[in-house]
């Protein structure tokens, strides 16, 4: 998925091998350095206030790789379950900070799109690649704040959502057809698809406008595009609910959007429970959000990245350069480390932990240890009596996890892939060897200093129902 319009050709190296990319020509030092500014400052506004969602959505692109391998920018999904965004330094320098949050937002809007709205029919209709861009555009103006398309050397880039309008009223009109005004005509995603179906002459996007207009111009594993975006869709969602006033209006806005006409995104956006946000508590379930938030970082945390993997989409594209499309090996599979630990000088009530012992039995190829603790670690078994009931020390769980203390004689001498630590928070705080490893699930009425400790770790309230 690629914005632009400096003409599209086949991509020069493999887009999803990182390593290329890089090498690919590299830019300009200084234009690399100020491309990168732009594009962080423009990530930095969108958690901040502009776009939750695209926030999210570039958090779990853990390469953001400059390089002159794509005329433009564009998102990758590659067949092993990870994103990359993939950016031209001089097209984003050529741009400015403004330009760039919309290139940007314009980009996760496919992605969620992609998500979204699936049926091959519609995908492969070039009316719909063009309501797309007329939907993403116009949201882009609206939520950006803009009265206009980026400028690339003084001209407006990308496709015209009001353009595009314009040509509708004269077709519609010369037919004898009544035309929608613009508002209703950009209502929802599918209301512009309908609209623009009416037209005798549809117009036809123009191909150079965006590489993923055409299908296998930029690798997209739709596996990897529904894995990511739901995550970053749920993460948003919980933001929402946690007050994010600015994540909850983007939610309610695109629900609204792409629900109408589209049974797979209602069924989506049912599956999140993201009707609370419209106070439709009778319809859906009880929601444990915070069970919804482990399990979602349990996954990228315990992502098995380490098969054999045939990258569907990429093998597509090499065989379209005329190479053999080639298996990924990567390396042999190890079974994942989890730790949980289980304060129990608190008041963790039983079914958490309960649900964690079932939850870890539910994931394959994961080894679980158990510990509880209070001022000492005390290793345990699930089923087995929990003892505690002293001082707490989140110290003596760092101590033990990374090998440096022993229990009942015996040291802890596997390295862990992730530690879920359950407590009310109230002990010093620590800075684990490998903070990112962590995730703290905090009692009600319980201290979240790990959110804002430094480094910030995974932390979320554990309710004991939906809120
Ligand atoms: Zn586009």
């Amino acid at each position: 998925m690629a914005y632009g319009e400096r003409g599209r050709r086949v991509p020069v190296v493999d887009l999803a091998d990182r390593r290329a990319l890089e090498r690919y020509r590299p830019a300009d030092a200084g234009v690399i350095e100020e491309a990168r500014r732009l594009k962080e400052a423009a990530l930095l506004d969108f958690g901040l206030t502009e776009s939750a969602v695209a926030s999210w959505l570039y958090a779990k692109c853990h390469h953001q790789i400059p390089t002159t391998a794509i005329d433009t920018a564009a998102v990758v999904a590659s067949g092993d379950g990870s994103c990359l965004l993939l950016y031209n330094p001089d097209f984003f320098v050529g741009l400015g900070l403004d330009g760039v949050k919309f290139v940007l937002f314009h980009e996760a809007r496919h992605l969620v799109h992609r998500h979204l709205f699936t049926d091959p029919e519609l995908r492969a209709d070039p009316v719909f690649e063009l309501a797309c861009e007329v939907s993403v555009n116009h949201v882009a103006l609206v939520r950006l704040g803009r009265t206009r398309l980026p400028l690339l050397n003084g001209r407006p880039t990308g496709v015209d959502p009001r353009e595009v309008h314009d040509a509708y009223v004269r077709d519609l009109t010369a037919h004898g057809l009544e035309p929608v005004p613009y508002e209703v005509f950009t209502e929802t995603d599918m209301r512009v698809y309908g609209e623009l179906k009416r037209m005798h002459r549809p117009p036809v996007p123009e191909r150079r406008l965006c590489v993923h207009l055409r299908e296998g111009g930029v690798p997209a594993d739709q596996e990897t595009v529904d894995a990511v975006t739901s995550s970053a869709l749920l993460n948003s969602l919980l933001a929402a609910r946690r007050g994010h006033a600015g994540a909850e209006r983007e939610l309610l806005d695109l629900m609204d959007r792409t629900e109408d006409g589209n049974a797979r995104a209602a069924r989506i956006w049912g599956s999140l429970g993201a009707g609370t946000l419209r106070g439709e508590t009778t319809r859906t379930r009880t929601v444990h959000w915070w069970q919804r938030w482990l399990v979602d970082v349990l996954g990228s945390r315990l992502r098995d990245g380490e098969r054999l993997v045939y990258p569907k989409k990429r093998g597509a594209l090499l065989a379209a350069l005329g190479q053999d499309p080639v298996l990924s090996r990567r390396g042999p599979v190890r079974e994942k480390v989890l730790v949980v630990a289980y304060d129990t000088s608190g008041s963790m009530p039983d079914h958490v932990i309960q649900w964690l012992t079932r939850l870890v039995g539910r994931i394959d190829g994961v080894e679980a240890h158990w510990l509880s603790f209070d001022a000492v670690v005390m290793p345990f078994r699930p089923g087995e009596r929990v003892y505690g009931g002293g001082g707490t020390s989140f110290q003596v769980v760092a101590d033990y996890v990374e090998g440096r203390t022993e229990v009942g004689g015996r040291r802890f001498d596997v390295t862990p892939d992730a530690v879920v630590v359950l407590t009310d928070g109230y002990a010093p705080p620590v800075t684990p060897a490998e903070p990112d490893k962590w995730i703290w699930l905090i009692t009600e009425g319980g201290s979240e200093w790990p959110e804002t400790h430094t480094p910030a770790m995974d932390c979320h309230r554990v309710t004991t129902g939906s809120r």
